[in-house]
């Protein structure tokens, strides 16, 4: 197996997990479909990537793709002794690594600047990596590499009309760092060639590493024996001891030893699993529905976070409100009216969706959002955006309770929450005719995903219409669902 070749994507596969190293290489049948939030992802990098070669212009792309390999070693071969200011995708192999470099810049003496491009807006530890071993293939073929440069995303940039690369972007330089890791990265090639030599998959256990830094495509097939409600869906409970309860073949959460390390918290949540029991402590709820004035409005936001900011005057992976959903009920027991706005996706849906807002959620009441600091923090964005309607926006904030609290304070503990208190989690214990399941958008990245499907123009008129009914349905499930749930509440005391 000595002549396996590895990608870069590989390396990095293998410093998170041999295990995912050896299956990636002879279980690809195991990787689910690329679903629509990994293509958003890829869309996403791949926009910014095009981005970053406009910062270096008067470069060459080498465009032959991963199916044509030779071809892009050969085309980079030859611009790299020719006159182009840049290689854009320069494409090396030595020692049996493959990697493409996103920006190559020449220097007037010969060398080289190495410039790895990230949609992030800071440098991870395993940028280093990722840069390290880009650099040990380069060197190793020949090339002299002056500095090595990691550029992401400024996250101070604000647009302004067209995106300016040079505005948009900030660069570290990150040589002295990724030197000294050449000689690790030479280690870890040498151990993953002898893993791939290998007729079996490593023995490695599942632990926090199948989702970090980055999540796993092979969860299904090493997570398969892990039961529902597992010792890794104790809330805050830490890697080190989750890992102790696996050594001691523990895996449920009810099977934890009584004597076991818990918080108060996590205690509760066991003991509401052991026994079945429901806790419910009526008089925190009553002191929780004691606050509540009516009219009560109901409300919830769905938002995209496009990195690239779409909208003069954001900021990339702000947070953008597109829909809002209001459920208003004037007093207990009372059928709510209901009102939504969802943007038509022409323009920057904020200035009407503020208008909508100013215009419907009325003077009086309490403004009640399932966990609120979110609803705020959109609402205080828009203040800050829009100063006409400032004061009125800014007027809403003190109105707003979050019918998160009981349960997040565990004053409503039901087994079916399985230790979560979102309102995924929580609706289908409490009222399990309203259920999410089966809807074509069935949660906040839905929602943003099917969103930004209408903005990419690429809907057919019927696609758009129908996503735009899919996208009313769930908003509106969404305060729905917070009607029925604070009914409940007020049944139970
Ligand atoms: S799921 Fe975890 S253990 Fe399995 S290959 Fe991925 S990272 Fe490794």
């Amino acid at each position: 197996m000595a002549n396996k070749r590895l990608s870069k994507s590989q390396f990095m596969m293998g410093l998170q997990c041999q295990k995912r190293l050896w299956l990636y290489n002879y279980r690809k049948d195991l990787i689910p479909p690329i679903d629509p939030a990994q293509q958003q992802i890829f869309d996403q990098g791949h926009a910014i990537g095009e981005l970053a070669r406009n910062y270096f212009q008067g470069g060459t792309l080498v465009s032959a793709d991963y199916m044509h390999i030779p071809e892009a070693i050969k085309h980079t071969a030859e611009l790299v002794s020719g006159k182009t200011k840049a290689v854009y995708e320069a494409t090396f192999v030595y020692d049996n690594v493959l990697v493409r470099a996103d920006i190559l810049k020449r220097n007037s003496d010969g060398s080289w600047d190495l410039i790895e491009v990230k949609g992030s807006t800071e440098v991870k530890d395993e940028h280093l990596y990722d840069v390290a071993v880009q650099r040990y293939v380069i060197e190793g073929a020949g090339i002299k590499i002056r500095k090595a440069e990691l550029m992401h995303i400024d996250n101070t940039f604000v647009k302004d009309g067209e995106i300016k690369p040079k505005d948009f972007f900030t660069r570290q330089d990150i040589t002295k760092e990724t030197k000294e890791l050449i000689p690790e990265v030479k280690e870890n090639l040498k151990d993953f060639m002898k893993t791939l030599s290998a007729a079996k998959e490593p023995d490695i256990d599942i632990g926090q590493h199948c989702s970090s830094p980055y999540s796993c495509d092979f969860c299904g097939h090493c997570w398969k024996g892990i039961p529902e409600y597992s010792i890794y869906d104790i809330p805050r409970l830490k890697w080190e001891k989750k890992n102790a309860l696996r050594e001691m073949g523990i895996l449920k959460f009810r099977d934890v030893p009584e004597d076991f390390d818990l918080n108060d918290g996590q205690r509760l949540y066991w003991q509401v699993e052991r026994t079945g029991r429901t806790i419910l402590d009526k008089e925190q709820i009553q002191e929780f529905l004691d606050k509540l004035e009516y009219p009560i409005c109901h409300i919830d936001f769905e938002t995209i976070m496009p990195g690239l900011p779409l909208y003069d005057g954001t900021r990339p992976y702000q947070q953008i409100p597109f829909q809002v959903s209001l459920h208003i009920q004037d007093k207990p027991g009372a059928e709510p009216t209901h009102c939504e706005f969802l943007a038509d996706g022409k323009a920057d849906p904020r200035p009407e969706l503020t208008k909508f807002l100013v215009s419907n959620i009325g003077t009086k009441g309490t403004l009640l959002a399932y966990n609120a600091a979110f609803e705020k923090k959109r609402i205080e964005e828009l203040a800050e955006a829009f100063p006409k309607h400032r004061k009125a926006l800014l007027a809403l904030l003190d109105r707003f309770e979050d019918l998160m609290k009981p349960f997040q304070q565990r004053a409503y503990v039901h087994p079916k929450f399985q230790g979560r208190y979102s309102i995924k989690n929580v609706l289908p214990a409490l009222i399990p005719d309203m259920t999410y399941k089966g809807m074509a958008v069935a949660n906040g990245g839905d929602a943003q995903i099917a969103y930004l499907n209408i903005l990419s123009g690429k809907l057919s008129p019927e696609a758009v219409e129908q996503t735009r009914k899919d996208l009313i349905a769930y908003c509106g499930q969404d305060t729905l669902a917070m009607v029925k749930i604070l009914e409940h509440l007020g049944d139970i005391v």
